[in-house]
């Protein structure tokens, strides 16, 4: 196995065992897809991109994954859900842009220069309503490359 795989699976199994859970073979198939993809999945990107994953237990699975912040769920333009690898397991921030044309959603690398505006900003929003800030998601809307070219 490689030496990442066998790292992530290490760090999967430590976090499944806080919450008293087993990195199962399903699991482990569901977190080697995500990886793999590079971008938020929704539930029949990663069955397909899966191959003996019923779809009954992926739901289940997928909220086990969840709760345990192996997986972060993602919203989407169009009600169906997404799914990432968490940020404590893949230590990769980023940003999300979403076409709100056919529902693609793609990581958005970050800077540190942008992510000292972003901070900054997002402190000056929060301090008018009287927040601290823990963490930031920004997500850009728009149209892909691929729906652009199409409506020209
Ligand atoms: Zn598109
Ligand atoms: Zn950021």
């Amino acid at each position: 196995m490689e030496r990442a795989a066998a790292a992530l699976d290490g760090e999967v199994r430590l976090l499944l065992a806080t919450r008293e859970q087993r990195y199962t073979g399903q699991r482990r198939e569901i977190v080697h897809a995500l990886a793999g993809l590079g971008r938020p999945a929704t539930i029949a990107e990663l069955l397909a991109a899966t191959r003996d994953l019923p779809q009954s237990t992926a739901y289940r699975n997928l909220a086990v994954l969840a709760d345990a912040d192996v997986v972060r769920r993602v919203s989407g333009p169009d009600g169906f859900a997404r799914f990432e690898l968490s940020e404590a397991l893949s230590g990769d921030h980023h940003h999300h842009v979403v076409c709100e044309s056919c529902g693609l959603v793609i990581d958005a690398a970050t800077s540190p220069r942008l992510e000292a505006a972003l901070a900054e900003t997002a402190r000056l929003i929060a301090e008018a309503n009287g927040f601290e800030v823990t963490e930031h998601r920004l997500e850009l809307v728009g149209r892909c490359r691929r729906c652009r070219a199409a409506a020209c």
